[in-house]
């Protein structure tokens, strides 16, 4: 795809950063034609990435977040990366209802969120370093 514009930016593990990803990246993606329900589609799912590098990622460590953006005239790339323990199994972590929190009352849905709203989501994860999520989703081009 021919990027017409990207964007990156960093934050600290705070849980008030969650809605200013998911706003910054609706601001960015707004310059495409999308239609309000694609924006909602790609809050919810940037919501649910960077709740994770959040909560898991990190636990009740200090560290950083950062949220990447491309985009092309017909599609959108959201890439949502921790630097902190990693998944031991990453097939098990995205089946649904899966989670390793029960105690926080989660309900292991986040990854099936993000599957849901976008096209693609490719997890990358190595114990000890971190958790790199790459989502993609088409933009309907007549929007
Ligand atoms: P919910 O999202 O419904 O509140 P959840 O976060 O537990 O619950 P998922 O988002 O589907 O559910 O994630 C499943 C599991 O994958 C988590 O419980 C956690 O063990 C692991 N996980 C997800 N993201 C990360 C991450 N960035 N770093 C470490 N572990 C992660
Ligand atoms: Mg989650």
């Amino acid at each position: 795809m021919k990027h017409i514009n990207e964007m990156k930016i960093q934050f600290p593990n705070k849980s008030a950063n969650e809605g200013f990803a998911r706003v910054a990246v609706a601001a960015f993606a707004s310059q495409l034609d999308v239609t309000v329900e694609e924006i909602s589609d790609i809050k919810t799912a940037v919501s649910e990435a960077v709740t994770n590098a959040i909560v898991h990622g990190y636990e009740n460590l200090k560290g950083y977040i950062t949220l990447e953006c491309r985009i092309s005239l017909d599609e959108i790339e959201i890439v949502v990366s921790d630097f902190g323990r990693g998944i031991a199994d990453v097939e098990k972590a995205r089946q649904p209802l899966y989670t390793s929190r029960p105690e926080l009352e989660r309900s292991g849905m986040g990854f099936t969120v993000m599957e849901t709203f976008m096209d693609e989501v490719e997890v990358k994860s190595t114990l000890g370093l971190g958790t790199t999520i790459t989502m993609r989703k088409k933009i309907s081009a007549d929007s």
